[in-house]
């Protein structure tokens, strides 16, 4: 495996099997396992773009499975497919294909700290009987597809089996990255942006004639962004893959474009703490203010036989939560248009009185199989912005012009469909009556996105350009964070019985890990306290995962899995030398960590994984710190 190091890399030589083969899956654990003994993103992204040139040279008709098992997943995200197996079936797998009991792999798992490493060490304790053939990369992806498809009755039971047939075929440190890879956690530091960096990197390097070495590092780059901007609006790597090995990198853009049916992630905003800090930020650009409704974030897909979807802002499909939005939607676009995308927010409404309702209400409504008969929370479509509008795709439209053929396109229906309330003013004073009117119809303040310059819409991005600003949050530090908790604290005194804190956890892509950031006991009714501790004493682990920072002087009592994200608010971010919030990032072997936090809710359209990250992390103590210096200046010159 040296041979992926080697300079002038040689795709052929890194190879173990013959043209044409299948590709083993222990090539892919082995680059695997070079990639977890790296810290440096550079050499990650450079061993595994030499693994798919390797792949590329010798087997390209694999990789895609290959590109799969990087990228740990079985299919597109909106496709909505899982593997739907939990630790307790991986063990009861474990223990079957090792011969082995299931206590005895608990133990050595509290010991080991991972699923996998229990793997390895019971391959490598047991004797082979039969020899069995290996494992390729296609077979495992397979496998994996067809555990996700089995549904009923038995069908933990035939998950079970399947697992088991590619455990017992697995060797060498095949096992472990099997069990990764099963619990959707390859926790190798490989990020999804590295594999799509890699990937197009590989594609470069295939690519015939040679490309100059004077042009090649411009070429890598640019190919990069190609790669990055392609699976932002087309994340479906069955049509990527196919597109690079026969026609190269360069044609991606052209035929790999956003449809109607393919979800985008959705534009983000970023926080900010006042409006003075908006003009500061949009000084000398063009903007737009609008209502910030406290609903559901939905894409609604129109495609030209009528069909309509909804997808959530996970890119989610979620059309079977409002069969009123799919029915209705139709009625409000004006006959020459024939199939859209559009960003909107749907909020609860209450028709008699003519008010939105809290977003808590809309949350009770069942997340599918919803009959509109027996619909009793009725829904406002709040439309603010088209992405596709008769065949055309109109990302790269400034905000102006989607929002113009917006409302050349569809009719408002008040109480039903409305376009999102917006000015165009650039008046402190307006922007902030406009912030009042919005709390006073009942939204939570205010996004402000540019409308004329770099107003594009940027998919799955957190931009610049647009900016969130919510009223309740001024004071404090600009937004709410969604944070996991992974540990607790046993109650006392009122408290006995349930937990009187917990610790909480922001998540970091890049390393994949959870970083505490604070302990949390305020903002709980009694019988929310008693809920969450019902609830996350079921997720409780003998160790903390290896994959958590924090302070060891925490002392907590109980571990859990990530399992939940809660949204907090806090008074301000801080410098801590305990937690490990963005460890490192702004001052050496310190972490940031949140004070007077308090619980707002639970959020429970986001998974632990889409918690607030650390870079978010530390942009709001960035923010903070600006907007303390501001404040002290106009206090000083006043
Ligand atoms: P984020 O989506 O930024 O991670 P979040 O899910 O906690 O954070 P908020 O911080 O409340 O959401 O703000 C962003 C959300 O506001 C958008 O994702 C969207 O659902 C909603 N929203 C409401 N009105 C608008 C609007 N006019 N333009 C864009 N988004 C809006």
């Amino acid at each position: 495996m040296d041979a992926l190091r080697s300079k002038p890399f040689d795709p052929r030589k890194a190879a173990f099997w013959e043209d044409k083969e299948p590709v083993p899956f222990l090539f892919f654990a082995r680059v695997m396992d070079m990639i977890s003994n790296e810290s440096g993103r550079l050499v990650m992204t450079e061993i595994l773009c030499n693994a798919f040139r390797t792949v590329i040279a010798t087997t390209p008709q694999d990789l895609l499975p290959v590109v799969y098992l990087s990228a740990n997943k079985i299919a597109p995200a909106h496709d909505g497919i899982e593997l739907g197996i939990g630790d307790a079936s991986i063990i009861k797998a474990l223990a079957d294909a090792f011969g082995r009991k299931e206590d005895q792999i608990k133990s050595q798992m509290k010991a080991l700290g991972d699923l996998g490493l229990v793997a390895k060490a019971s391959r490598s304790t047991q004797r082979l009987m039969f020899k069995h053939p290996p494992l390729t990369c296609a077979k495992v992806l397979e496998t994996f597809r067809s555990i996700a498809k089995e549904s009923g009755k038995d069908s933990q039971e035939k998950k079970r089996s399947r697992m088991k047939s590619l455990l017992v075929a697995a060797t060498d440190c095949e096992p472990q990255y099997l069990v990764r890879l099963l619990q959707a956690k390859l926790r190798v530091g490989l990020a999804e942006a590295t594999v799509l960096v890699a990937l197009a990197q590989a594609a470069v390097y295939a690519e015939q004639p040679p490309v100059s070495s004077s042009m090649l590092p411009g070429r890598l780059e640019e190919a990069a962004e190609i790669m990055k901007q392609t699976y932002s609006v087309l994340p479906i790597f069955e049509k990527i893959v196919p597109i690079l090995l026969t026609d190269g990198i360069s044609k991606l853009p052209e035929v790999c474009a956003f449809t109607v049916g393919v979800p985008v992630g959705p534009m983000l905003a970023k926080p900010t703490k006042g409006v003075s800090e908006i003009l500061d930020k949009f000084q000398n650009t063009v903007f737009t203010c609008e209502y910030k409704y406290d609903g559901e974030r939905a894409q609604i897909h129109y495609f030209e036989d009528g069909r309509v979807e909804v997808y959530s802002r996970n890119a989610e499909r979620n059309t079977g939560k409002f069969p009123d939005v799919t029915s209705s939607i139709s009625g409000y676009k004006k006959p020459e248009v024939s199939s859209f995308v559009m960003d909107c927010e749907i909020v609860a409404y209450d028709k008699e009185s003519n008010k939105i309702l809290p977003f808590q209400v809309l949350s009770t409504r069942a997340r599918k199989g919803v009959i509109l008969s027996d619909i009793k929370v009725k829904v406002l479509i709040f439309a603010f912005d088209l992405l596709y509008l008769n065949g055309r795709v109109l990302l790269q439209e400034q905000l102006v012009r989607r929002r113009e053929l917006l409302y050349q396109s569809f009719i408002e229906k008040p109480g039903e469909f409305q376009f999102a309330t917006a000015t165009n003013t650039k008046e402190l004073e307006e922007i902030q009556s406009f912030l009042n009117d919005a709390i006073n119809h009942s939204c939570e303040g205010l996004i402000v996105k540019t409308l004329e310059k770099d107003a594009t819409y940027e998919p799955a991005k957190r931009s610049n350009n647009w900016l969130k600003l919510k009223k309740d949050y001024m004071d404090t530090i600009g937004d709410s964070l969604d944070l996991v908790p992974i540990g607790a604290f046993h109650g006392r005194g009122k408290r006995v019985g349930v937990y009187g804190a917990f610790l909480l956890a922001c998540y970091d892509p890049d390393k994949e890990e959870y970083q505490s950031i604070c302990k949390i006991g305020t903002g709980f009714t009694e019988a929310v306290l008693e809920e969450r501790s019902n609830t996350l004493r079921k997720h409780v682990i003998d160790t903390p995962r290896p994959y958590y920072r924090y302070g060891e002087t925490l002392a907590v009592d109980v571990w859990f899995d990530p399992v939940e994200v809660w949204e907090v608010k806090a008074a301000d971010l801080s410098i801590s030398p305990v937690h490990k919030a963005a460890y490192g990032e702004l001052e050496t072997s310190k972490g940031i960590s949140l004070r007077f936090p308090r619980l707002l809710r639970m959020r429970e359209d986001k998974k632990p994984e889409q918690a607030t990250s650390s870079d978010q992390v530390v942009d709001l103590y960035r923010a903070q710190k600006i907007n303390h210096r501001s404040t002290k200046n106009e206090d000083d010159s006043s």
